[in-house]
């Protein structure tokens, strides 16, 4: 039976696949029981699928699937989630940001009966101010906004145990942020801290959109509070206008050629109600967004190819 698996998104690594293996391979082979690496292929464009392939005739242990096109690095580690046949399941980059080194200190607390033991970032090597800022505040965000405790710092490097990982391939949604929908869960659940490393080669497939993209999913799939910013806008302009009102009876009846009584007040008060209206517009369309994106039930990704789980299909 398979104790442990490890489940490792790959869009377009190719210069990074080898070295995983070799950094992986001794740490499975230590061990205490049978381990899978299960590999997902979110649509390269490069020679990474060749590379799996090569990886899977080598050593039986390793497994992938491959999607049919790009469906971006949540997508992928659900697919993961869904084949993984462990008992425990490590979620990791297959930039080696993640140290692969960790995973027996994630085991270790595993055995001690955390359901969910998640990595937590001490330091980021290297990584650009502006994405260490940007993440920090997201963070901080995102914890005021739900009312689930998100750890701060951690990525989807986890752990989490097969009772987790059933009840997350039995949500049916679309729209997945999984580090969210971990600490949803609830059971017990720790942080191991490291230092995350630099990536080992190639480029960060994850651009400042797609980060941002992920960013207000994640928000808006564990938090209905953002509705209510448009009660307070709304509140907002109507004490505005209230105010106004006051303002403009006042110079009619005490101050009679006051230059403001006109059309610049009228434009500024189009304007802003306007704003005021788009942007709850916005807010409730990107639930309703949401919503028909649920709503369609489309399979969450195509497979064209997959390896190594004869057994399981
Ligand atoms: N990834 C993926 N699909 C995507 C983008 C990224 O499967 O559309 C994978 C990528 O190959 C890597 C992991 O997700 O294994 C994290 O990506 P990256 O290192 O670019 O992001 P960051 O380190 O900034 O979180
Ligand atoms: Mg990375």
């Amino acid at each position: 039976m398979i104790k442990y698996s490890l489940i490792i998104p790959i869009y377009n690594e190719e210069e990074n696949i080898a070295e995983l293996y070799n950094r992986l391979k001794p740490i499975i082979d230590s061990l205490d029981g049978e381990s899978e690496l299960v590999l997902i292929d979110d649509g390269s464009k490069d020679n990474s699928l060749k590379l799996m392939l090569e990886l899977h005739q080598k050593d039986s242990r390793v497994k992938y699937l491959s999607f049919a096109r790009n469906f971006g690095h949540q997508t992928a580690v659900t697919a993961g989630l869904n084949f993984a046949q462990g008992q425990a399941i490590i979620i990791l980059d297959a930039d080696l940001q993640d140290p692969p080194e960790l995973i027996p200190e994630l085991i270790e607390k595993w055995k001690e009966g955390y359901h969910v033991v998640y990595a937590q970032r001490i330091s980021r090597k290297q990584e650009g101010w502006f994405k260490r800022l940007t993440a920090y505040v997201f963070y901080r965000i995102l914890n005021r906004l739900t009312n689930i405790n998100i750890p701060t710092d951690t990525g989807d490097f986890c752990l989490m145990s097969r009772q987790i990982v059933d009840i997350l391939n039995s949500m049916p949604e679309t729209n997945r942020y999984i580090r969210g929908l971990r600490a949803w869960v609830g059971f017990p659940q720790i942080a191991v801290k490291f230092h995350r490393d630099i990536r080992f080669a190639g480029d960060v497939k994850y651009t400042f959109i797609k980060s941002l993209r992920l960013a207000i999913d994640g928000i808006l799939s564990l938090s209905k509070k953002p509705l209510r910013i448009a009660t307070y806008l709304g509140l907002m302009a109507a004490f505005l206008s209230l105010l106004m009102m006051f303002l403009v009876l006042y110079w009619r009846l005490f101050q009679h050629s006051n230059s403001l009584v006109g059309y610049a007040i009228i434009a500024c008060a189009i304007f802003f109600l306007g704003a005021v209206q788009l942007i709850c517009l916005g807010i409730l369309g990107e639930y309703i967004g949401r919503i028909y994106d649920e709503v369609k039930q489309r399979p969450k990704y195509t497979l064209k190819e997959v390896v190594g789980f004869e057994n399981k299909l």
